[in-house]
């Protein structure tokens, strides 16, 4: 048995690694991958002699489950839950455009069942809820202060290139679209009608949002944290 093993293996003349490879009696419909020098080739490359080289099988195959870090890239999604003592970083999320299911009054039991069947990334600061034996995506926040903890989820998942701002109810995860201010004079302030030209409605609730000073906080607020990625990525 070669597998798994490194060998030297003797040759004439220059011939290609797919020759070389099947010479040993490897089909080449086996193999996935070769790597020539740590480089990948494809199967015509030619072999002059003193090339390491290693070759693959098709990775459906392999056994792939002792590998660590794979589990966490498997869920591509950024979908979460939230626990319940984690209601303002659940409202920065949805701030940031993340769906983020957050309920008061959840129990533990809930929180991972709906993780599970939702696919949802569970965030907490309790280590013991990410125990549950059937959760399969969870993080356990490091930091007590929310802000904080939004930059810890978008750096640890890498979420900044998907953040839609201003798109997801703060209040309850719904999806907000553009209204008419027609639509919606009976329930805005009069002075606000006066001035302000563009309004939102979420889609779930009802809320309606327009650019206020409250607006003007959080877009200072979402350009600062978005900011801080980009400025580190140049340096
Ligand atoms: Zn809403």
């Amino acid at each position: 048995m070669r597998k798994k093993k490194a060998f030297t293996h003797s040759f004439t003349g220059t011939p290609s690694v797919k020759d070389a490879i099947e010479s040993l009696g490897v089909p080449h419909t086996e193999v996935d991958l070769i790597l020539v020098n740590g480089r990948p080739v494809d199967f015509s490359s030619l072999l002059t002699g003193g090339e390491y080289i290693s070759v693959y099988p098709c990775f459906e195959s392999l056994d792939i489950s002792g590998v660590t870090g794979l589990h966490d890239r498997g869920l591509r999604i950024s979908r979460f839950i939230l626990d319940v003592h984690l209601g303002k970083l659940a409202r920065y999320l949805r701030l940031f455009g993340f769906d983020t299911v957050y309920e008061k009054d959840y129990d533990d039991r809930e929180i991972a069942r709906r993780s599970v069947e939702e696919k949802r990334i569970l965030l907490t600061r309790d280590v013991g809820l990410l125990k549950h034996k059937d959760l399969t995506h969870g993080y356990w926040l490091r930091s007590q202060q929310p802000m904080t903890q939004l930059q810890e989820v978008l750096d640890h998942f890498d979420l900044y290139s998907q953040a839609k701002p201003f798109s997801r109810c703060m209040a309850c995860n719904g999806i907000i679209s553009p209204v008419s201010r027609q639509e919606v004079e009976e329930q805005i302030p009069p002075l606000t009608g006066k001035y302000v030209q563009a309004y939102s409605r979420c889609t779930r609730c009802g809320k309606i949002y327009w650019e206020g000073s409250h607006y003007e906080r959080m877009r200072d607020t979402v350009a600062r944290v978005l900011g801080r990625k980009n400025s580190s990525d140049s340096s």
